[in-house]
Formats: structure tokens, sequence, C-alpha cells
């Protein structure tokens, strides 16, 4: 496919209409992924999560520069799943980051929410896939806040980066409602604000206390987003990270239970879009729809009709 080739060959114009058709239409993007696939793998991925207003876009700003520095590529994807409103404040967000597009090192894309949640984890998945075949070394996947689909995005990611500021009670409480388990790195971000220390000492404890088995802990790295401060280390601590990963063996079993997830997904959607379309068609959906609905039959039943019409279909 041209549009591929070109993107593979390092034609922004052309990974960027990939990137919309992948976010898109996954059904016709099905070909430039399969072409893709074989090129993806080598990208490191770094999921950069925390409440609105932490810092995530100055950070972002920042690790980018940090990065090209030491001579890589970047992409970043900015996922907002908690509204489809949101494009206005990422693209406000962006508007700082624009220069930095300049670089041909570096690519930005935002996603926002059309339809499903899980649809915009998968479209998620579809444009790291297109980065990380197109050769960027780094891929930034920032997403706001701590919902089930941040938590689906964030899983996509090899190092989660949890960013929190001093003086947020309510922070804290997200942290421990499920956070905690998903950050290798905390950035405690706005250093040069009071509280910071105190911040510190609340996110050890709380690693002491659930710190159970894992064999890693997550570093706390102090950062000032803002004049950069802190921003190094921070690289270097999601480095050491990816390295622990990779020593573990923990990286390739990461890459199979993401690879696991997705076939899954794919079997899943399948089977239900062909069963469902199979009934629709029949013109027998709606009615068993409505049966259950007036309580004739059960929701289970119904189901199990569907699936049963639907082997015996194509067993044929
Ligand atoms: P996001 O919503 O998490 O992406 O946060 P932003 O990157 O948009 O930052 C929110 C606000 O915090 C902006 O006004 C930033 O200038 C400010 N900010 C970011 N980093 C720092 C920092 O290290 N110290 C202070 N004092 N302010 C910061």
């Amino acid at each position: 496919m041209e549009m591929v080739e070109r993107a593979l060959g390092g034609d922004r114009l052309s990974l960027s209409r990939l990137i919309t058709l992948v976010e898109t239409d996954q059904r016709a993007a099905r070909p430039a992924l399969q072409e893709l696939y074989p090129h993806t793998g080598r990208a490191r991925i770094v999921g950069i999560t925390g409440s609105p207003g932490v810092g995530k876009s100055t950070l972002v700003d920042r690790l980018i520069q940090s990065f090209r520095a030491g001579g890589r590529t970047v992409g970043v994807i900015a996922v907002d799943p908690s509204s489809p409103f949101t494009g206005g404040a990422l693209l406000g967000d962006r508007v700082r980051m624009a220069e930095r597009t300049l670089d041909p090192g570096v690519f930005i894309r935002s996603l926002a929410t059309r339809g499903s949640l899980g649809g915009l984890s998968r479209a998620t998945g579809d444009v790291i896939k297109v980065l990380d075949a197109c050769g960027f070394d780094v891929i930034i996947v920032e997403t706001v806040g701590t919902g089930q689909a941040e938590v689906d995005i964030i899983g996509l990611a090899h190092t989660t980066v949890v960013v929190v500021v001093p003086g947020l009670g309510d922070d804290i409480q997200a942290i421990k409602a499920g956070i905690l388990e998903i950050a290798d790195v905390f950035a405690i971000n706005k250093a040069d604000l009071p509280g910071h220390q105190r911040t510190v000492a609340e996110i050890e404890m709380m690693l002491d206390l659930g710190q159970g088995q894992r064999d890693w802990r997550p570093p706390l790295v102090a950062t000032i987003a803002r004049d950069g401060t802190g921003v190094d280390e921070l690289r270097r601590r999601i480095d050491e990270h990816y390295e622990y990963l990779t020593t573990t063996g923990r990286l390739a079993e990461r890459q199979r239970a993401l690879v696991e997830r997705e076939i899954v997904e794919l079997v899943t959607r399948s089977l239900a879009d062909g069963a469902l379309g199979s009934a629709r068609e029949g013109g027998w959906l709606a009615d068993l729809i409505s049966a259950a609905a007036r309580r004739e039959t059960t929701p289970f039943e119904a189901a199990e009709k569907i699936v049963q019409a639907w082997l015996a279909r194509s067993g044929k």
C-alpha cells in the first residue's frame, strides 16, 4: 500500500493520514496495520498519567527535549478518555508543543473519545503500532486521570509514570485507589511548591505498605517541569525500568500478554459481529430483544439462541 510505504519511508503527511485512518475506521485500516505489523516491536512505550493540572503536558514537553538530546526520536499520543469534547483542552496544551513539531524527530497527536471507551483504547494501541513501525524510538502516551479506560490505555505502556503534585489530598486518594499498582516511576512535580517533602514521605509510606512481592520499587523523582529540573533524572529512571523489564524477561511476558489481549478482543468482536449480524439480517434479533424486555424470555436464552443459530449456520 503506497501510504504505508511512504509513511515507513519517513513521509509525515502519509504518517498523519495513516493515523487518521487507524483512528477512525479500523476495518478500513486493517490492510495497512497488517502491512505495518512486522515492522513493530522496537519502540519503547512510556505512559504518563495524573490528574488534570499536575503538569503532564509541560513534563512531556521537557521529556521530549531530554530524549531528543540523547538522539532518540519521540512520538507522543495525548489521550483524554474523560469526555468527547476534550479535543479543545488538549489542543490548547498542544500549542505549547507546536514548535517541537518542526523537529522531524518528533510527532505529536491528540486522540479524543469517539464512540466507546474500548474503542479509544483500541485506537491508541493501533496508533502506537503505526508510530512504532515508522521508527520512533520512544512513544509517550499521555492520559488523564484514573478510570478504567485510562488503566486499559496505560496498560499498553512498558513503563508508566504517575505524576502527582504537593498538597493535593485527593491525588493521594486516587493513588490509594489503584494508581499505585500501575506506577513504575513517580514524578513528584511542582517541587518548587511547599509541601513537597510531605508528599514524598506519604508516597514512600504507601510503597512500604503495599510493596508485597514486587521486586521493582517505583522510584520517586522530584521535578519542576516548568524549568526542567529533574527531568533528565526522570528520563534515566524510565530507562532503568525498561532495562529491568528486559533483564528479568518481563518485557517478553508483557508483549505476549498484550498480543494475547488483542487476539482475544479480535476473536470476540469477530464472533459477536458474525452472530449478531446474522440474527439482525434474519430479522429475529429485534424480536428476541422485545421478548426479553417483556420477560417472555431471558437475556441468557436469547443470547444462547443467537449463538446456537450462528454455530448451526457456520457449520453448514
Ligand atoms: P496537565 O493538565 O497535567 O497537562 O498540566 P499542564 O502541563 O497543562 O500544567 C498545568 C499548570 O501547571 C500550568 O500552568 C503549568 O505552567 C504549571 N506547571 C507545570 N509544571 C510546573 C512546576 O513544576 N511548577 C509549577 N509551579 N507550576 C508548574
